[in-house]
Order: structure tokens, then C-alpha cells, then sequence
């Protein structure tokens, strides 16, 4: 054992030797870069100051940008590829730009999404009831509020079709519309469908009234509540200002009511304690 130890010793020295001169100058740039890496990621100011640099440089390509998403190209539509882009949409990205007739067939049934005009070298926000004719012309139309519809009001198949029926004014996040409610009419029995309380609710709306003549999209509430919990100091008008800000930029009119929003998510919130209770009583009832 120890002649073999003798053996053994100036072997591993001559190793260590070796790897030591090999390992040395990648041991320093290592080191060096450990040192500055560490420096970077623990120092704030570092950091602050790089990510501004970073910002800096790309300052004039972000507005080089800017400045050509502003442009009006002659373009096509995306839908039909043959005639001339009258419409963009920034709700439908894989489809913005569309021709009078596929901007009608599309936007019939999306009636929330944002568009502009692209006529006469200028971008117009389009509230959901204008459109754009191949000449440039703005029109107004109806637009149906989307909500859930029954699959079946009648035996008969294949005769029922979507009517516009009466007005109603829709308010989510992204401000006010001046839509109307689906009707469903049966062209071979008459028979029909009008939307009921529990047809909004079941979409997801909440009524401002009973009758409903305004709807609120209950993710609206939701994202007021949040407000009001992060922020407790924020107002209730500074929050239907931001909306009534949002439908102008928009090209939509009209006010939106706060105390009818306030009185409207007040009994949100009180039904969904209660509907909260009505679960937890089940539960309760189910478990024991
Ligand atoms: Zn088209
Ligand atoms: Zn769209
Ligand atoms: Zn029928």
C-alpha cells in the first residue's frame, strides 16, 4: 500500500499541476464575470440604470413605429382578399381589415369590437351602428347585443331567424353601446323569443333595472370591486369617467349613469353574498 502511494504521488502532482495552469486564466474571466454578474444583479441602481439605457436606444425605433402604424395603406381585405380595406379592427387581429360587405357579415354578430374607417386618408373611430360603404359613405345600422340564445323555440327546423329587437343600452370596461336585444321569430309557426332577466344573467350581464332598458357586464362590477378593495380612496365617478373617456375614444356617445351603476352593483354584490350563503348552506346540508 504505501510503495503503491509513492507511485501514485507524483502522477497526481503532475495532474494537479496541469490542470491548475490549464484552469487558471478561465478561473480569473470566470471569477471577473461572477463578480460583475453579481454586482449587476444585486445593485438596484445598476439595474435601473441599464434597463434605462436599454429604453434609450430603442426610444427612436418605438416611434419610428409609431409613427407607420398611423399610416393609411391602400390594402385589401383579409376576409374576401379581393376588394378594398375600408374597416380595421382592433379587436379581430388575424382579420382587421375588411371590405364593406365582409365588415357587415363579420361584425353583425361581434357587434363590441372597436373599428375605424380607413376612408378619405384618415383613421374615424366607428361606434358598432355605422358602417362604411365602398364609396366611403357612413351609414347607420342596427346591432344586436351577443348573449346566449335558445337552440330550439319551436318543432320546426330550420326557420328561425335572429330579429332586432328592442333598444338597450350595454356598459363594460370598455365604456357604453347603443345596441338593441335579440329576438328569435319562427318563419312557419310564429312562434317567438324575447330575452328574459334570467337570458341576461345566464350571459353574464347584470340589469341597471328590472326592465332592463340598461345592462352592465358583470366583469365590470368585478373589476370595481378590485378597485375599490386595492384602492379604497379611488372614486366611483373617477371610475364612470374612465368609461365615458373610453366610449368617446371609440367613436360611441352617450353618458353613463353613476348612481344607476352604483345602486346596479350594490345589488350585485349583495346577491352574490347571498348566493355565497345559499352554497355554503348546501353544502352544510350535504356534508352532515
Ligand atoms: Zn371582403
Ligand atoms: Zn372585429
Ligand atoms: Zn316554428
Amino acid at each position: 500500500m504505501g510503495r503503491r502511494q509513492g507511485i501514485m504521488m507524483p502522477v497526481w502532482r503532475d495532474l494537479e499541476r496541469v490542470l491548475q495552469s490549464t484552469s487558471a486564466p478561465d478561473s480569473d474571466v470566470s471569477a471577473e464575470l461572477h463578480t460583475s454578474t453579481r454586482t449587476a444583479a444585486s445593485d438596484w441602481g445598476i439595474r435601473s440604470s441599464n434597463t434605462s439605457e436599454r429604453w434609450l436606444e430603442a426610444r427612436p425605433q418605438l416611434v419610428e413605429n409609431m409613427l407607420k402604424a398611423t399610416i393609411i395603406r391602400a390594402e385589401f381585405c383579409q376576409m374576401c382578399k379581393t376588394e378594398r380595406a375600408v374597416i380595421r379592427c382592433a379587436d379581430c387581429m388575424s382579420l382587421s381589415h375588411l371590405c364593406c360587405g365582409c365588415d357587415q357579415k363579420h361584425h353583425h354578430v361581434y357587434s363590441l369590437h372597436n373599428r375605424s374607417s380607413l376612408t378619405n386618408n384618415c383613421r374615424i373611430p366607428l361606434p358598432p351602428t355605422v358602417m362604411v360603404t365602398n364609396e366611403g359613405r357612413h351609414d347607420t345600422c342596427a346591432r344586436i347585443l351577443p348573449m346566449e340564445l335558445p337552440q330550439h323555440i319551436c318543432d320546426c327546423s330550420n326557420s328561425v331567424s335572429v330579429i332586432v329587437g328592442r333598444p338597450v343600452v350595454f356598459v363594460n370596461i370598455n365604456g357604453r353601446y347603443d345596441l338593441n336585444l335579440p329576438e328569435l321569430r319562427c318563419r312557419g309557426c310564429c312562434a317567438s323569443w324575447t330575452p328574459q332577466l334570467a337570458d341576461l344573467q345566464q350571459s353574464g350581464y347584470w340589469p341597471a333595472t328590472i326592465q332592463f332598458c340598461t345592462v352592465h357586464d358583470t366583469d365590470i362590477f368585478q373589476r370595481f370591486r378590485e378597485m375599490k378593495l386595492v384602492a379604497p380612496g379611488s372614486s366611483r365617478l373617477s371610475f364612470i369617467r374612465m368609461l365615458e373617456v373610453q366610449t368617446k375614444q371609440h367613436g360611441r356617445t352617450g353618458k353613463v349613469c353613476s348612481d344607476t351603476f352604483y345602486k346596479a352593483f350594490m345589488e350585485w354584490v349583495i346577491s352574490s353574498i347571498m348566493q355565497n350563503t345559499e352554497v355554503c348552506i348546501v353544502f352544510v346540508n350535504y356534508v352532515s
